[in-house]
């Protein structure tokens, strides 16, 4: 089940949902990263992605994979509408996710570890698992912290979504390489001008 570590409060184990929602997102969807066009993405390449993203070694078949991308242009579309400001939109899209998932609390032990908080029940299947999963945590941050914090990569030719998890949100790059990338570009930039 995804819902790992046992006993995580529920802010952490939101947090810890949403990191994963994004890795999936800018694993399985976009067409450009870094600078470069994204190879698509099929057969082993795609299951082997997902689960690297997912952090489920062995669980992922070829089917759940495609089905598990689906959800991630979902998402996508949810994280893309927050950070155009686009909150009311953002949030049809995942009422409707929310729906189609099934969600429903529930409380599921395994073995004899300590009770724990899931959002599908104990037969659900891997994809509704993490269909139910995402979509309640990406909801739980909604009305928290998630609309302002969310955001695209604003380098040229890259589209990877991230989480600006700093005090004075100032993020604007999916990471250093695109940051370096695009300062880079503007130093080229002032020599060409300055030449004589
Ligand atoms: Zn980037």
């Amino acid at each position: 089940m995804p819902d790992e570590p046992d006993g995580a409060n529920l802010d952490g184990h939101h947090a810890m949902h949403l990191e994963t929602g994004v890795a999936l997102i800018n694993a399985l969807t976009g067409e450009h990263v870094h600078g470069r066009r994204k190879a698509s993405l099929a057969g082993h390449d795609l299951v082997r992605a997902t689960a690297e993203a997912l952090g489920e070694n062995g669980q992922v078949d070829l089917l759940a994979a495609e089905r598990l991308r689906d959800l991630a242009s979902r998402l996508r579309e949810v994280l893309e509408a927050l950070s155009l400001g686009e909150h009311d939109d953002a949030a049809g899209l995942l009422n409707r996710m929310l729906d189609d998932s099934r969600a429903r609390p529930y409380l599921h032990r395994h073995g004899d570890r300590s009770w724990h908080l899931y959002f599908h029940s104990p037969e659900a299947g891997l994809v509704q698992q993490w269909t139910a999963g995402l979509a309640v945590s990406v909801a739980a941050a909604f009305g928290d912290h998630l609309p302002h914090r969310v955001g695209l990569c604003a380098a040229p030719r890259c589209d990877q979504v991230y989480i600006d998890a700093s005090q004075a949100q100032i993020k604007r790059f999916c990471g250093l390489a695109c940051q370096n990338r695009v300062k880079a570009a503007a130093y080229r930039a002032r020599g060409r001008h300055s030449a004589p």
